[in-house]
Parts: structure tokens; C-alpha cells; sequence
């Protein structure tokens, strides 16, 4: 399985809690940062970017999932939308220069006939830009879900770090994207904002499940270095076993409304599991276009710059690192992403299977031996974490990849 994950890295301002790859007051470069897009897009196969290896140019790049992720892709509207859609589907062939834009289809032109059709194209979506027109010519291009950055429904929690949406505009947004015709919508929820309560996370918890959304991806808020909430953190933070607290009632509360805790951050009803990140979780492979985005793709990984506009002047120079991992590091980071799938878990005869006794005993041995702690539910070769231990789990994942 393959994924395409496009990065669109603007935003109308900086949350404060956020250490995304993201800038504010930039919308002016966002019909250029298409353009710029669509020229990375067709700057493939690898080897044309300084990347040894080989890869088909992305027309037959077999792709079956799409993820538009930010930052703030709605900040697109519908025209640069159509632009960026139109212009993936006919992508240039990599025998054209680099900075020529004729393969990008002006105005929808290009359309016809070549709207998506991969099994799962997700947008994600922010509410105070979710317009009518942008949502329909989403629907209209052959996107099937999209991901609403809601975070709360209580908008005094919302403004204490920074959001600029109200939890009115929140609920009216998917209901529009509803009418629209989407069914498969997620939303974002934080644990932990300022002065958050059981009784205000309840709150957005049942609205969004009362509107009938079959996926809620629930994180716990961190501060991360460089923030504005890491450097002048407000007092009224829950604690870290109040934020625990709030997690476990969170989990018990969508696991006894029919929802699967499928993944540490990620609850779904059966069938609407995110199938772009089960993939990245399943050590698929992935192509990541724009700034900051990562790709894993034909034995390599590598990372594009943090740095836009750079990105503006050579989309197809951008690149941070590449990075060749040995079988055994293979190994151990398939096993660590496996695990974090909290049902399907890892199955360790398939992880020999793919790697060879040589790269997974170590592991094999090391997860033997860490059941004794009562971390793991085995079923027969595969190997699940113990809920109880998932708020902890990075620390454990660590163990099982390095001893
Ligand atoms: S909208 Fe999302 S990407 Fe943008 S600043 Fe806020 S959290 Fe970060």
C-alpha cells in the first residue's frame, strides 16, 4: 500500500500549543506554493533529486491513499484546491524542466474524468474555513473524508490556547460537511487544555458523538519546546494525573458509545479506521510532498527542510537527509509502530517473515521477557499493549526496540 501526504503550511495564526511546521500571515503565497507543489510532484522518479534509487514517476505510483494535512489546508479555498488536485492527477512527466508549469491545469481545466478515486482521500479541515464552495469542490474532486481540527467544544478552553474558531462554528462546519454529503468525518480533540474539566471534555464528547461522527483522534496536550504555551505555561493546567484521569474516562466514554480504540490517539467506529495512517503504522510506504513533510518510500527515508521559501524557489532541492535503515532497524521500527495498533497489535511471525530470524529475535526475546510486567496481551504470536499502560507507552515501546 502506498500513501501521498501533502503539507500545507499556513496558517491565519499560531496556536500556541503548536510545534507543527506551519506559518501565519502567509496566504499570499499560497496559489504559488501550488504551483511549487505540483513541481516536486513531478520531479519523481528519485534519482532526478539526488536520491539513489529507483521509483516510477508518480502517475504510476499506485497510490491508494491521499492525506492533506498542515497546518491549514482549507486556507486553499476551492480554486487553489482544484489546481492542486487537478494538477496531481496529470502530473508532469519528469522529462519536462523544472520550472515549467504546463502540466498544472488551469481552472479546473483537466478535470474531467480524473477526479480521485483511491480508496481514501482525507482533507483536513479547520471550521472557520470550512465555506460551503470549498467543502463541495471537495466532495466534487473525489474527496471521501475529512478531518476537522476541533479541538473543543467549550470556547473558553478554545481561546485559552490560541484557536480562533468558536465551538458554534465548530458544530455548524461538519453539519454543512454533512449536508454536503460526507459521511466519514473525524475530529481532533485535546486532553488537558486550561482549566478543562471532566464535565467540559464530557461535553464536547457527547456533541461530537451525538452528531454522528464515526472517528475521533483525542491527544493529550503537551508543551513543546519553543512554544508559547511551553514558554509562559498558564497556571490553570490540569496535572499530569488529572490529565490521566481525563484520558481514561475519555476512553471509556467512546469505547462504551461503539467506538474501537484502535490506536494510542485514534477511535473509530468499525470500518471508519484512518486508512492513510494504519498504513504508516503498518510500515507502508508513504511519499510526503512540501516542507517538513517525510516520506518512506523504495528502502529510504527522507525528510524535506522546514524552510517555505526555500520550498518556493526549488521544491525539488529540499531535501534535509536521506536515511537507508538496515533490516534490523527496520525491524525494530515496524515493531514500535505495530504496537501502537492497540487491537490488531504485532504479530511476530509476520515480522520474521518479512525480516528474518536474524533482525527479530532480539525483539521477539525482549517482548518475552517485558510480559512478565503484565504489558503485553498475547494471543497466540501477536502481542498487544495492556491499556493500562498506554500513557506510558513511549517509554515501553523504547525498551522493546533497544533493550
Ligand atoms: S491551526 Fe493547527 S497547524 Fe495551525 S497553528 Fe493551530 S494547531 Fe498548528
Amino acid at each position: 500500500m502506498k500513501g501521498l501526504y501533502i503539507h500545507i503550511p499556513f496558517c491565519v495564526r499560531k496556536c500556541s500549543y503548536c510545534d507543527f511546521y506551519s506559518l501565519p500571515n502567509r496566504q499570499s503565497s499560497i496559489a504559488h506554493y501550488v504551483r511549487a507543489v505540483l513541481r516536486e510532484a513531478g520531479s519523481f522518479p528519485l534519482s532526478q533529486r539526488g536520491i539513489k534509487g529507483d521509483l516510477q514517476p508518480l502517475k504510476n505510483f499506485s497510490l491508494q491513499t491521499l492525506y492533506l494535512g498542515g497546518g491549514t489546508p482549507s486556507l486553499l479555498g476551492p480554486q487553489n484546491l482544484q489546481t492542486l488536485i487537478s494538477g496531481l492527477m496529470l502530473v508532469p512527466s519528469p522529462s519536462r524542466g523544472e520550472g515549467q508549469d504546463e502540466g498544472v491545469p488551469q481552472n479546473g481545466e483537466g478535470l474531467k474524468g480524473v477526479g480521485l478515486d483511491l480508496a481514501e482521500s482525507t482533507l483536513e479541515v479547520n471550521p472557520e474555513s470550512a465555506t460551503p464552495e470549498f467543502l463541495q469542490t471537495a466532495k466534487n474532486l473525489g474527496f471521501n473524508r475529512l478531518s476537522f481540527g476541533v479541538q473543543s467544544l467549550s470556547d473558553a478552553e478554545l481561546q485559552s490556547v490560541g484557536r480562533i474558531h468558536t465551538a458554534a462554528q465548530a458544530v455548524a462546519a461538519i453539519k454543512l460537511a454533512q449536508k454536503t454529503g460526507f459521511q466519514n468525518i473525524s475530529a481532533d480533540l485535546i486532553i488537558g487544555l486550561p482549566a478543562q474539566t471532566w464535565h467540559s471534555l464530557h461535553s464536547s464528547l457527547e456533541a461530537l458523538t451525538g452528531l454522528g461522527l464515526p472517528h475521533l483522534s483525542v491527544y493529550c496536550l503537551s508543551l513543546e519546546n519553543g512554544t508559547q504555551l511551553a514558554l509562559n505555561p498558564p497556571n490553570d493546567l490540569p496535572s499530569d494525573d488529572t490529565q490521566a484521569e481525563l484520558y481514561e474516562k475519555t476512553r471509556a466514554f467512546l469505547i462504551n458509545a461503539g467506538f474501537v480504540h484502535y490506536e494510542i490517539s485514534n477511535y473509530a467506529r468499525p470500518g471508519f479506521e484512518c486508512l492513510h495512517n494504519l498504513n504508516y503504522w503498518r510500515g507502508g510506504e508513504y511519499l510526503g510532498l512540501g516542507p517538513a513533510a517525510a516520506s518512506h518510500l523504495d528502502g529510504k527515508r527522507f525528510k524535506n527542510n522546514n524552510d517555505l521559501d526555500a520550498y518556493l524557489q526549488n521544491p525539488t532541492g529540499q531535501v534535509e537527509y536521506v536515511e537507508t535503515l538496515s533490516p534490523k532497524e527496520k525491524a525494530a521500527e515496524e515493531a514500535m509502530l505495530r504496537l501502537r495498533l492497540l487491537e490488531e497489535g504485532l504479530n511476530t511471525d509476520e515480522l520474521t517473515a518479512k525480516f528474518s530470524p536474524a533482525n527479530t529475535s532480539d525483539i521477539i526475546l525482549r517482548l518475552e521477557k517485558m510480559k512478565r510486567e503484565g504489558l503485553w496481551l498475547q494471543t497466540g504470536v501477536t502481542y498487544r499493549l495492556e491499556p493500562a499502560h498506554i500513557l506510558t507507552s513511549n517509554s515501553i515501546f523504547s525498551r522493546v526496540i533497544s533493550g
